[in-house]
């Protein structure tokens, strides 16, 4: 049974780089039905192993600044010294085909979204201690030691921003981590606004 509007919930995740999101929200869609991530836009250069139209949509600094001007991004940041972005029509096209969806977006593009999307919900993701994300960091290995430097740096200022969300998840133990995940999933799925009233009138309060 889905909601009456038949329309997607949207979960907005965000965490300082290294503390594990990705990682958490590959093994949820590959868990749970009805979930997908949205595939932002990126001017960063692909990483070893990044599939272009799966991980990101991979552009130049200019396309990325003309779809600005176009009005196309739901959300945007700079982050890390690269532009991120997430397309309004993409997100559309999945909430409206009913199905959930992860925007795994940095804490600049969380606050747009809040002002857009009054019923997303918010979860953050916190590493163990600044000692764990540092080694998680350097055991990806796939960026710069100066870049590296710069995740870390922000990473402090994005972890200041925690309160702006509904929940907080603290990325230890993988598979706890992923549970305590899903639990907010299927909570945030059985709120009464997300049941579809005709459904319950026709098959239990007529039946
Ligand atoms: P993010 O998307 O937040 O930048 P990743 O998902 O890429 O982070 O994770 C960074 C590194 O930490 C990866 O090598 C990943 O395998 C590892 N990692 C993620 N979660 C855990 C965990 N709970 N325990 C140990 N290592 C983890
Ligand atoms: P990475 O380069 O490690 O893939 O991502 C760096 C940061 O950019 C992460 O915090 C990630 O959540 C954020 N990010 C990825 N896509 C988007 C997006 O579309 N919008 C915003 N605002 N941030 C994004």
């Amino acid at each position: 049974m889905t909601k009456s509007s038949g329309r997607g919930n949207i979960f907005i995740v965000s965490a300082p780089s290294g503390a594990g999101k990705t990682t958490l929200c590959k093994r949820l869609i590959g868990t749970m039905d009805k979930l997908k991530t949205s595939v932002s836009f990126t001017t960063r250069k692909p990483r070893d192993g990044e599939v272009r139209g799966e991980d990101y949509f991979f552009v130049t600094e200019r396309k990325f600044r003309s779809m600005i001007a176009a009005g196309e991004f739901v959300e945007w940041a700079e982050v890390h010294g690269n532009l991120y972005g997430t397309s309004r029509k993409r997100l559309e096209k999945v909430i409206n085909d009913g199905y959930d969806v992860i925007l795994d977006i940095d804490t600049q593009g969380a606050r747009q979204i809040r002002n857009t999307f009054e019923n997303g919900v918010f979860i953050f993701i916190l590493p163990p201690s600044m000692t764990v994300l540092r080694e998680r960091l350097e055991k990806r290995m796939s960026n710069t030691r100066e870049d590296m430097e710069r995740r870390l740096a922000r990473a402090v200022e994005e972890i200041r921003e925690y309160k702006m969300y509904d929940y907080v998840i603290v990325n230890d133990l993988l598979r706890s981590s992923i549970r305590k995940f899903e639990s907010i999933i299927t909570a945030e799925r059985q709120r009464s606004s997300n049941k579809d009233s005709a459904w319950i009138e026709k098959n239990i309060i007529r039946r």
